[in-house]
């Protein structure tokens, strides 16, 4: 399903836009204020594309915008501007948004930037190409690794093994398990090396590699993704 995020804080305008949407086919994840916006983007981390209103009463959508981009450089970013606010765009577009829209804008031309970013967005899971797991970002077919865009050196065991778990997302893998998905069944290595290569991937992925939370342990039988 393809997900978008609407901020807004005026009702009515919140829900001409998720009414005309959901008619596009997109799912919605809505929000009134800015805090909640960024909170609810940490649940929902499929959403592609993000319809940011400026004008808000907390924090304000250009603000939310810069800390989006500060962990996530994947997803759409469209600014929701009034008319008289010219200035509003190029603001909007420094902090790293990817369009904006004039309000009042019309069902169409709305649905129409969303579809567009959507499509440049690249749909993460679902083109086959790319696992998407914020702050990670797995490429399948280049077999690259970024973290917060950034680009992470992996031997080509490391990047199986991300590989492994980004598409097991919360599952308990046993070491046994892990060795025959990575090094395949008829590797009759020790599971040692198991421990080796993960120490090693900890090293490179993790904010601190001596209290690991991307590749967390399960005690006495292997490791898993995530806590
Ligand atoms: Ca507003």
């Amino acid at each position: 399903m393809k997900k978008v995020l609407v901020l807004e804080d005026e009702a009515s305008i919140r829900s001409f836009i998720i009414i005309n949407l959901r008619r596009a086919g997109y799912e919605i994840v809505e929000a009134e204020t800015g805090e909640e916006a960024l909170e609810k983007l940490q649940q929902h981390t499929d959403v592609r594309v993000a319809l940011l209103d400026v004008m808000l009463p907390g924090i304000d959508g250009f603000e939310v915008c810069r800390r989006i981009r500060a962990s996530n450089s994947r997803i759409g970013i469209i600014m929701l501007t009034a008319r008289s606010q010219e200035m509003d765009k190029v603001t909007g577009l420094m902090t790293g948004a990817d369009d904006y829209v004039t309000k009042p804008f019309s069902p169409a031309e709305l649905t129409a930037r969303v579809d567009a970013l959507m499509r440049r967005s690249g749909g993460g899971e679902e083109n086959g190409d790319q696992i998407q797991q914020p702050p990670f970002l797995l490429n399948t077919r280049n077999r690259t690794l970024e973290k917060n865009g950034e680009r992470i050196k992996l031997t080509q065991v490391e990047y199986s093994i991300m590989r492994m778990f980004m598409e097991n997302p919360g599952k308990a893998l046993s070491r046994e398990e892990i060795l025959d998905l990575v090094w395949g069944r008829d590797y009759f290595g020790e599971l040692k090396i198991v421990d080796v290569n993960i120490r090693r991937l900890r090293l490179k992925i993790e904010d601190n590699a001596t209290n690991p939370t991307y590749i967390t342990t399960v005690w006495g039988y292997g490791y898993k993704w995530g806590v």
